[in-house]
């Protein structure tokens, strides 16, 4: 007779999923979260305009953050999937749209003049408000920080978002991506004693801290555009793609 509430109860909240019957009383402990990843973007537009585009299909993205205040667009839901990422590579994983929350960020990117490319700078209010995101959504997944990333990161040969004006040094200093430590990178330049490595080690170095790069050694295109990638994070004063003795000493003061 104890039961019978109970039963009714379930029935009530359950419903009938065609026929079946769950039993959730024998539960798991061993199970993870699926995002494992944090992509960041910029929408290359305005505030409505980045809306008009991330609300009506073809591509979407969890958050979308205004250039000013505290306020976030959650236009996902976490656990459902995103179109953000596109053909996409880190740390061997393909397709990250799958395994990752996508965070749109309104600027307006890149302008070609007559006298080269200028870029958009970030409000220091619109990264306060970014980092508080992405500490939350850290906390709540566990992303490991070698897979909070940009664009830019997991698809050096299409993407050039966020861009170079975009402060990484800003998620190193939060703890909320691997940072070379100044004085280690001094260490490893002095190391490196003035020679420029060859691209076959570069091509090495940017695979070991995640990158889809070539591994032909030879200095070509795509490998170019990796090493730009890596440049807009870590050194992003000079972005020109070209192997030098900074990058070499920055690339071999990051971790695994
Ligand atoms: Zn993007």
């Amino acid at each position: 007779m104890k039961t019978l509430p109970l039963l009714a109860l379930s029935l009530l909240l359950g419903g009938c999923a065609g026929g079946l019957r769950f039993d959730d009383s024998q539960r798991s402990v061993d199970h993870g979260s699926r995002v494992e990843f944090i992509v960041v973007h910029y929408t290359s537009s305005d505030l409505d305009e980045s809306l008009r585009t991330l609300k009506n299909g073809g591509v979407s993205a969890h958050y979308l953050l205004p250039a000013e205040g505290d306020k976030v667009y959650r236009m996902v839901d976490e656990q459902r999937r995103a179109w953000h990422a596109g053909d996409s590579q880190w740390r061997g994983r393909t397709w990250l749209n799958a395994s990752s929350i996508g965070i749109e960020i309104v600027n307006r990117g890149y302008t070609d003049t007559p006298h080269g490319r200028t870029w958009q700078p970030y409000p220091p209010a619109q990264i306060d408000t970014l980092i508080a995101l992405l500490k939350d959504i850290q906390a709540r997944h566990g992303v490991a920080p070698i897979n909070i990333v940009g664009h830019s990161d997991i698809a050096p040969q299409r993407k050039v978002d966020p861009g170079p004006l975009f402060p990484w040094a800003r998620l190193g200093a939060a703890g909320l991506i691997p940072w070379p430590e100044p004085a280690t990178v001094q260490e490893r330049l002095r190391q490196l004693d003035g020679q420029v490595p060859g691209t076959a080690w570069f091509q090495h170095q940017l695979a070991r801290v995640g990158y889809a790069v070539p591994q032909h050694g030879e200095l070509d295109q795509a490998t170019r555009n990796v090493i730009t990638a890596f440049q807009m994070k870590y050194r992003p004063a000079r972005h020109d793609g070209q192997p030098d003795l900074h990058t070499a000493a920055l690339l071999l003061a990051l971790p695994d």
